[in-house]
């Protein structure tokens, strides 16, 4: 009798949108030593923030379910508890805060928090909560929502590729019901997201071109500052919202999606590295959102590394909010872009698998600020690696 044989394992690659993709598009190399690697980075100063305000926004939803706590909300006594709460989350999964932005007291039971002990992240938080927090919660519809498709294997090939076909999935941080007649009717809403979204023209031509009334909007948070008008991030953050519109459309019970929006929480207090980089936005041109002219003065005269410029809330909120028109093209082109993304973190995989080393299947391409903070530059080639320590306050 003739013994058929195994056949071959069928395996299809997964990708995560953020994990991988975005990670990808930072640096090759990095990625490949972060998520392919068994090397975490020592300190991951930019990872820690972004769970850390994950973590706070979405236990600070759960508070306003079960509390419904009026705003403003006080640091000490009902955001700090929240911090706590996620501080040790964060640490149990070996996440520790760096010390000048975060005063943990995991390991000192009986420190009595003052507002003395409000650093950076905690500000941060506070403002999030109170500035986005009273607009968001009311519109929160689920949170943290798993969103998964499968795609076809670009430039498959049977002899090379992995698979014929690649998973992609991401995590959805907020999703937003409205009803659009609700909108329409209310001229000036209490609410500044409705307001925000009101006054932007892609929005009003979107929902112009819709005939349903209920709708959803996907919100992300990010724990960075605003990218530069038309830079990489910029541009991936928008593939990022739009590559989910197509995958939360998928699922059995999503509606139609108006719109993306993406908080980017630095803005509301940001640091001097912050700063520096958004008065460079604003001097090269490259600032996307109206600037009076106090604003303009105090951000572009700025010297001072110990004295801040005090820039206008309206101003902050204005740069830590940005709507994402979505629409079939542009769900299709950074479909493209993800697609081709794919492709070339299997080209280096299958490289390296077939004997190549490292630095020579991985690109070693990034940002002067990513390779300053990059765990691996003592042994990396790129120029950025070399050049003089940055201080992350
Ligand atoms: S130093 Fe820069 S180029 Fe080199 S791996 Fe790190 S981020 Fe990439």
């Amino acid at each position: 009798m003739k013994l058929s044989a195994k056949s071959k394992a069928y395996m299809i690659p997964e990708y995560s949108l953020t994990g991988d993709l975005l990670s990808f598009l930072t640096c090759n190399l990095q990625y490949r030593y972060q998520n392919k690697g068994t090397l975490p980075p020592s300190m991951p100063i930019q990872l820690w923030f972004g769970e850390f305000i994950h973590g706070i926004m979405e236990e600070a939803y759960n508070k306003w379910i079960s509390e419904k706590l009026e705003f403003p909300w006080d640091w000490k006594s009902q955001i700090r508890p929240i911090e706590d709460m996620i501080d040790l989350r964060l640490q149990v999964r070996g996440l520790y805060p760096p010390t000048t932005q975060f005063y943990s007291t995991v390991n000192e039971k009986d420190v009595e928090i003052t507002d003395e002990h409000e650093r950076i992240a905690s500000g941060r938080a506070k403002t999030a909560i109170n500035t986005w927090g009273k607009h968001l919660f009311p519109l929160i519809d689920s949170a943290e929502v798993l969103i998964k498709g499968i795609r076809n294997m670009p430039s498959y090939d049977e002899d090379k590729s992995r698979s014929n076909y690649y998973g992609i999935n991401g995590v959805i941080d907020v999703l937003s019901s409205i009803n659009i007649n609700e909108i329409q009717n209310d001229s000036k809403s209490n609410n500044e997201i409705i307001n925000y979204l009101k006054a932007n023209e892609g929005f009003n031509k979107r929902i112009k071109s819709l005939k349903g009334e209920e709708y959803e909007i996907i919100i992300d948070y990010k724990g960075m500052k605003r990218p530069t008008y038309g830079s990489d991030n910029w541009n991936h953050h928008e593939w990022q919202i739009l590559t989910y519109s197509w995958l939360r459309s998928k699922q059995a019970d999503s509606k139609t999606i108006v719109a993306g929006i993406i908080f980017y929480l630095n803005e509301l207090v940001p640091s001097y590295e912050d700063l520096k980089s958004i008065q460079e936005d604003v001097k090269n041109g490259n600032n996307d959102v109206p600037i009076s002219s106090n604003d303009y003065e105090l951000i572009t005269n700025w010297k001072d590394k110990k004295k801040y410029p005090d820039l206008s809330d309206k101003f902050k909120m204005d740069r830590s909010i940005r709507i994402i028109n979505i629409d079939k093209k542009t769900i299709n082109e950074s479909l493209d872009k993800f697609d081709a993304v794919v492709e070339d973190i299997e080209e280096s995989l299958i490289k390296e698998t077939n004997g190549c080393k490292i630095k020579d299947a991985w690109k070693a391409e990034a940002d002067e600020r990513t390779c300053l903070a990059c765990d691996f530059k003592t042994f990396c080639n790129n120029k950025h690696s070399k050049t003089k320590e940055i201080k992350i306050p």
